[in-house]
């Protein structure tokens, strides 16, 4: 719902994943390299004629010390690498006793598995992300028990496995997702990055209450007469494939009680309330308190609906 600007301080957090990526494995753990040498030599015995697919291998090799920090402005340049390969990446062969589509060899010598279960988990949260970064409507969070790693989430590959085998552990390529959301976007390429080096285009998304249903429900005070209004300036296809306005208006007494809260909190009430929050804690988290929901565009990746709590809260006069 917002993109990340890339600061130094993430590409040193990329570069940190990436070198440590598996270091803390035992050594019965089979590790990526060895693994796709595996899989290059399985090939040699693979009933496939066309040669390409041992020269992908051998280029995922190749770009493997990079890979897997590799920035999303130099995607581009390395996929040229790899796309004049004769190889159909969906086609099903069998290497070294398992049948699978050939994208799904590289993913899985890749260890893409060992990293949707453990390795990317904590760079989730140190980036903040606790909620979908497509919808904003369901929480993404991960925590331990006992030595187990749980992650309520998925993640979904930005660029798909099927045509990015080998982006499947790039760090800036995993975007931790609700179930619904990874469903409705499986192999299609959507425009919304994660990150950006534009400091301009972090926020592509509004919310806003239209009027009119504004009018409306302060005669009717029926919440349903609300109609929530999605503006995706140059990502529509964010709205389709997620059907985010639909799914907001079925909350729209989330918005209802924003207006509650701009009709109740009158500057002499809210100066009060300031004050005595004000003895008890510092006024980072006043607004917090009076929205119930974080208050920062920066930290809207920390909570499901912040960004419909803001928004509205701004159109309404609530947040300046
Ligand atoms: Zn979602």
């Amino acid at each position: 719902m917002k993109s990340i600007l890339l600061t130094p301080a993430i590409e040193d957090m990329a570069n940190e994943y990436s070198s440590e990526l598996f270091l803390d494995r035992k050594d019965e753990f089979v590790q990526p390299l060895p693994n796709l040498r595996a899989l290059l030599n399985g090939l040699d015995n693979a009933v496939t004629i066309r040669t390409g697919y041992k020269k992908y291998i051998i280029t995922v090799i190749r770009v493997y010390p990079f890979i897997n920090r590799l920035k999303p402005s130099f995607i581009d340049r390395v996929h040229q690498l790899f796309a004049n390969l004769d190889v159909d990446l969906s086609e099903k062969i069998n290497i070294n006793g398992k049948d699978l589509p050939f994208y799904k060899h590289v993913t899985s010598a890749m260890r893409y598995d060992a990293v949707r279960d453990k390795d990317f988990l904590p760079y989730a949260k140190r980036l903040g992300i606790r909620s979908c970064v497509y919808c904003n409507a369901n929480y993404a969070i991960s925590f331990k028990v006992k030595k187990s790693n749980i992650a309520k989430y998925e993640l979904d590959h930005f660029k798909p496995q099927s045509v990015y085998p080998y982006l499947c552990t790039n760090f800036y390529n995993l975007y931790p997702v609700c179930a619904n959301c990874n469903k409705a976007k499986l192999k299609t390429i959507t425009l919304f990055p994660l990150y950006t080096e534009d400091p301009a285009r972090r926020y592509p998304f509004k919310f806003t209450l239209d009027k009119k249903s504004i009018v409306k429900y302060m005669l009717t005070q029926d919440y349903t007469d609300l109609k929530i209004e999605f503006d995706t300036s140059d990502h529509d296809d964010h709205n389709r494939v997620f059907k985010i306005e639909g799914s907001y208006n079925a909350l729209k007494d989330v918005a209802e009680e924003l207006i509650w809260k701009h009709k109740i909190y009158n500057s002499s009430y809210l100066k009060s309330l300031r004050e005595s929050f004000g003895k008890k804690f510092n006024y980072g988290g006043f607004n917090r308190l009076i929205l119930g929901n974080y208050d920062k565009p920066t930290d809207i990746h920390q909570r499901p609906l912040s960004k419909l709590t803001q928004d509205i809260a701004k159109q309404l006069g609530i947040l300046k």
